[in-house]
């Protein structure tokens, strides 16, 4: 039997006040997928992660996580989710990783990593930093476990921006163009790590510019045009073989 998707977006809505931003935007991940995300700027990817992460509300559609619907209470501008423990168990089951990294400043690399897991799930702090640890020396700054994040370069922080979301044990991982403030040369070094996560068989959400990650890592690409999927499918589709105007203009620029 077929298992239910880890992450489910059925004609999702979403605006800004007057401004639609997602017109009916339908996305699924089963456990393993990788679905990237590409689109123009101001095409409403980021805007999914956040919905999806219901760090933003949306105003009609279904968000189901594990099968399991988001509960709501109120209807368009004033739909909310409706329960608290919900709300706590999507977020700490996706983690999202940010363009800007987001680490805390005064806080160590470890103490970052740390610092949900012990907080917010209430784990254990000897088991949380051994497992903190574990994950700093696979995403390579297993010696920066004492130094804090402006010591270091972008591309080591956004390492340890992964380590981070990794250390909340999740479900999903969402990636909102997690190399796009990196220069080129440590750009390579977060998508060998985002490449050896995809080996793993991680499910993962990218939102990403960078087409060649994408064509690599990808089981699904999403193309997003003005809050709607212009096209989808299987990467050597979508990439060499575009059915739309829009998504061929889209790649002419981008590659
Ligand atoms: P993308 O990530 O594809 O570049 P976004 O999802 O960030 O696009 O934005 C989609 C549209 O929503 C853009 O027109 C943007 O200006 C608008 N938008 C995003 N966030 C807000 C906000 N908090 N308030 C109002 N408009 C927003
Ligand atoms: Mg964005």
């Amino acid at each position: 039997m077929a298992t239910d998707p880890v992450i489910e977006i059925r004609e999702l809505h979403k605006a800004y006040g007057q401004l639609e931003v997602l017109k009916g935007v339908s996305i699924n991940a089963h456990k393993g997928d990788v679905v990237s995300l590409i689109g123009s700027s101001g095409s409403g990817k980021s805007t999914i992660l956040r919905c999806l992460n219901l760090l933003e509300d949306s105003q009609s559609g279904e968000i189901l996580f594990d099968g399991e619907p988001i509960a709501w209470k109120g209807e368009g501008h004033n739909r909310r989710p409706a329960d608290g423990k919900q709300v706590l168990r999507v977020r700490t089951n996706l983690s999202m990783v940010f363009q800007q990294f987001n680490l805390w400043a005064h806080l160590t690399v470890l103490e970052n990593v740390m610092e949900a897991p012990v907080t917010v799930l209430r784990q254990d702090k000897a088991e949380v930093e051994a497992r903190a640890r574990g994950l700093l020396d696979k995403v390579g700054i297993g010696d920066k476990c004492d130094v804090y994040p402006a010591q270091m370069s972008g591309g080591q922080q956004q390492r340890a921006a992964i380590a981070r979301a990794l250390c909340m044990e999740p479900q999903a991982l969402l990636f909102d163009e997690p190399t796009s403030a990196l220069d080129p040369e440590l750009e390579q070094e977060v998508i060998k790590v985002i490449k050896d996560l995809a080996a793993e068989g991680r499910t993962m959400l990218i939102v990403t510019h960078d087409m060649r990650m994408a064509r690599d890592i990808s089981s699904h690409v999403v193309f997003l045009h003005q809050g709607l999927i212009e096209e989808q499918g299987p990467p050597e589709t979508l990439f060499d073989a575009p059915r739309s105007d829009r998504l061929r203009q889209f790649l002419s620029h981008s590659q």
